[in-house]
């Protein structure tokens, strides 16, 4: 079944890409300084057209050891004896860089990734920014945390973030780390290395000390090689579950430290009280923002029986008039899929989805030619044996569930391996309270979905992971001795 596209014809209201400067290839960021280095290259594209933007270096193994070394010494000689105030200000220093090169910024990561402008421009820039502002204002209070009286850096932070918010993913590693007295050493997602890089570049500009944060590109093998280094204090990974066991394992019986921040499969609860216009913008918020590329994405809708045709009819009526394609359209709410290789899993998930006799549904929407694109989709008719319920997808697919009663709600919601988050929608404040109350889920919203603050903590139950970013409980996480 389709729709009919929206009858608005918007003008193209391209933001301009020539404010980034793209260089013909890209170095290791090592002791504050652009080096070649010692392993292979490769390619990064922009997802929406598959054009090569750039050749990065894939860091080796002795490459990510010089980039340690360097966070080292940085440690130990400037970063680590400085006066906590002073790395406030240098923190502050990034955090209004990061503003004044917001645009610069935004378009990058829009071309690197795929996600509309409109995103990148007024989610992840400004909040990689409030990030670094928010732990700013820690760094000469660590003794006023409540994480004992004179919490220590625990020393060399080796961090590994994923592609689907590579700025924003890299502040909430970074600033926290640096903010409790750490150094830094970071290894951007292979798909999404850009903004990275220019952060780099910003480093430069605040005049932080050399070695304090080092940025080592690359796939898996030189993240392995960050996670397993024997002089790494303390491990941060946001990715995929998989990968987190992996990490889980070779850290074991080691003294560093973790944190995990995996996958999700976020059930969204719309009670037959919802406000039914508003339940539907925060559906479509929850599932299609970023393309879904989202760890906290609502991708298991759990709508009360007695609403659910109403509430898939005006979804379906409001998806309808989503703007797929361009990513640097100002009007565009859907972007590109990250990666062929993401493409593909969609692709796969959705189609067992059909098999397993869910029922797929996509508006009538024309797709570029070239570029990796995916349409927004819901499936109806999904029960919670299916793959679609189980798996996460990371990709624009909303899995439909019904349910009577709010203890079945809650039943079916806490019904996964992962417990990331989770939302709720109801009029009545006392039934949020309580179904809140009995999710195993690490942040639920209420009446919203997918909103993000630094001053709030982060983090999972489960397969999720473990460990919270955000907040005061983000800096226990790279203190000595402070428990979470
Ligand atoms: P991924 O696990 O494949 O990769 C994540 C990062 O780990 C990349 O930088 C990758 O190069 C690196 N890596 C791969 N193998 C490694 C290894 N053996 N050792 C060390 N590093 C290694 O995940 P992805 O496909 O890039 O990202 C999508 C996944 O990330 C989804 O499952 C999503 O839910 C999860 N995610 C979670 C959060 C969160 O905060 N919980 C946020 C964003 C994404
Ligand atoms: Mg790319």
């Amino acid at each position: 079944m389709t729709v009919s596209p929206s009858p608005f014809e918007y003008a193209p209201a391209p933001e301009s890409r020539s404010i980034v400067d793209i260089a013909p290839s890209y170095g290791l960021f090592i002791d504050g300084e652009f080096v070649d280095g010692t392993g292979d290259s490769f390619k990064t594209v922009n997802p929406a057209t598959e054009e090569v933007l750039t050749e990065v270096s894939a860091g080796s193994e002795a490459d990510v050891d010089r980039a340690v070394r360097a966070a080292r010494r940085a440690f130990e000689k400037t970063w680590g004896p400085m006066r906590p105030a002073d790395r406030g200000k240098y923190l502050f220093r990034i955090a209004r860089l990061l503003q004044e090169r917001a645009r610069e910024f935004a378009v990058l990561e829009s071309l690197d990734n795929g996600k509309p402008i409109r995103e990148s421009r007024d989610v992840d820039v400004p909040l990689a920014a409030a990030h670094f502002f928010y732990y700013a204002g820690w760094a000469d209070k660590l003794d006023h945390v409540g994480l004992g009286t004179r919490p220590r850096a625990l020393g060399v932070a080796g961090q590994v973030i994923p592609w689907n918010f590579p700025l924003l993913m890299l502040a909430w590693k970074v600033a926290p780390a640096l903010a409790a007295g750490n150094t830094v050493v970071l290894k951007p997602a292979e798909t999404t290395p850009l903004t990275a890089l220019l952060f780099a570049e910003v480093c430069r500009q605040a005049d932080l000390p050399a070695g304090v944060v080092n940025i080592v590109t690359g796939a898996g093998e030189t993240g392995r090689a960050v996670v397993e280094h024997d002089d790494v204090d303390k491990v941060a990974f946001t990715g995929s579950t998989e990968v987190g066991r992996s990490i889980a394992r070779a850290v074991a019986g080691t003294r560093k430290k973790l944190t995990l921040e995996l996958g999700g499969k976020a059930a969204n609860i719309v009670f037959d009280d919802a406000p039914i216009d508003q339940a539907v913008e925060g559906i479509v918020q929850g599932i299609f923002f970023n393309q879904g590329h989202v760890c906290c994405a609502g991708s298991r809708l759990l709508v009360q029986e007695s609403i659910h045709d109403e509430v898939i009819a005006s979804l379906q009526r409001r998806i309808g008039t989503l703007r797929v394609g361009d990513p640097l359209d100002k009007n565009t709410d859907i972007g590109a899929i990250n990666s062929a290789e993401q493409l593909a899993r969609i692709r796969e998930l959705s189609d067992i989805g059909e098999a397993e006799g869910a029922q797929r549904w996509q508006p009538a929407c024309e797709l570029p030619d070239r570029g990796f694109w995916y349409p927004p989709t819901i499936f109806t008719d999904v029960s919670p044996a299916h793959r679609i319920a189980r798996d996460e997808i990371f990709g624009p697919v909303l899995s439909v569930l019904t349910f009577r009663t709010p203890d079945e709600a809650v039943a079916k919601a806490n019904n996964s391996t992962y417990g990331l988050s989770a939302g709720i929608w109801s009029e009545k404040g006392s039934r949020i309270l309580k179904v809140a109350d009995q999710l195993r889920a690490g942040v639920v919203w209420a009446n919203t979905f997918n909103k993000f603050d630094p001053t709030s903590p982060f983090g999972g139950y489960k397969q999720s992971g473990y460990g919270r970013e955000g907040g005061r409980h983000g800096l226990a996480a790279y203190l000595e001795g402070a428990e979470q």
